[in-house]
C-alpha cells in the first residue's frame, strides 16, 4: 500500500494503477462521539482495501455533506456541488498520472452525491478508467449481525460507539446521551427523502438517533473482524480484481 508518505517514484516503480480514495465528514456525533468518528471509520475501511490491493491510499477528504447537522457547533458541510468539484479534480488528478481503478470509499451515508446519477456521469468524463463507489451494505449488515447489536443503525448509536471505542478509545467520552427507538421518535418530524431528519437538533437535543450508551469495544472488535474481512472480498469483487 502507498499513501501521500511515499515518493512519487515508489508509487510508479510500484506499477500499481489502483487508488483508493476516503470521503469522511465532520459532523456532531452525540456528546460522547467526536466530530471525526465518520471520517476515523472511513479511513479504517478504506486502509484495508488499499493494503489488500497494494493500492495508492490517497488522504482522507474530512468534509462531507452535512447540511442535517448544521446546528450543532463544530459540524462543517460542502454543498453537493463542492463535494462534486472536490472529486472530480481528485479523479482528473489521479487519471492524469496513470490511475486505472478508482475506489471511492465513504462510510458516511449523508454524502447522497456518492450515491446519485452524478456518479455515473462522472465516470464518462474519464474513459481510460474506471470508477466505482464501494458498496459496503451487505458488508455492514453481515458484520451488524456478527457483533450482536441490538438496536437499529442510524446515527452516533451503539454501532457507532462501539466502532470508535474499538479503533479510538481516548476518544470515547463518559456521557453518553441516548435517544432511543429513533424510528418511533422521528414520526411527524421534518425527514429527508431516505427517512433521515432534515435538522437532527429539532428531533434530538443532544445529537444521537440511538443508544450510544450500548456501545462497547468488545462489540466494536468483532464487528471489524467480520466487516474488513466481507468489505474486502465484496470491493475486490464489485471492482473486477
Ligand atoms: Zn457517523
Amino acid at each position: 500500500m502507498f499513501t501521500w508518505e511515499n515518493t512519487w517514484k515508489e508509487i510508479e516503480d510500484s506499477d500499481t494503477t489502483i487508488a483508493v480514495v476516503p470521503i469522511g465528514s465532520t459532523e456532531q456525533h452525540g456528546t460522547n462521539l467526536p466530530l471525526a468518528s465518520d471520517s476515523i471509520i472511513t479511513a479504517r475501511v478504506a486502509e484495508a482495501l488499499a493494503d489488500s490491493l497494494n493500492a495508492y491510499l490517497t488522504p482522507i477528504i474530512p468534509i462531507g455533506t452535512s447540511p442535517e447537522h448544521m446546528s450543532f457547533r463544530g459540524t462543517l458541510t460542502l454543498t453537493d456541488d463542492t463535494l462534486k468539484a472536490v472529486l472530480t479534480d481528485i479523479i482528473h488528478s489521479l487519471t492524469k498520472s496513470g490511475f486505472k481503478t478508482i475506489i471511492v470509499v465513504s462510510l458516511h451515508g449523508g454524502n447522497y452525491v456518492l450515491w446519485s446519477y452524478f456518479i455515473s456521469q462522472l465516470g464518462k468524463q474519464f474513459p481510460n478508467a474506471s470508477l466505482l463507489v464501494a458498496d459496503l451494505q451487505h458488508a455492514w449488515d453481515e458484520a451488524y449481525k456478527g457483533a450482536g447489536f441490538t438496536t437499529p443503525s442510524m446515527h452516533a448509536d451503539e454501532c457507532e460507539a462501539s466502532l470508535i471505542a474499538s479503533l479510538r478509545s481516548d476518544l470515547v467520552g463518559p456521557h453518553a446521551i441516548d435517544f432511543p427507538n429513533p424510528k418511533d421518535q422521528l414520526k411527524g418530524a421534518r425527514l429527508d427523502p431516505v427517512g433521515f431528519p432534515l435538522d437532527v437538533r429539532e428531533v434530538s437535543p443532544w445529537g444521537a438517533l440511538g443508544e450510544p450508551s450500548k456501545g462497547s469495544r468488545e462489540k466494536g472488535d468483532l464487528f471489524w473482524e467480520v466487516f474488513l474481512r466481507i468489505a474486502v472480498q465484496d470491493v475486490r469483487r464489485q471492482a473486477g480484481l
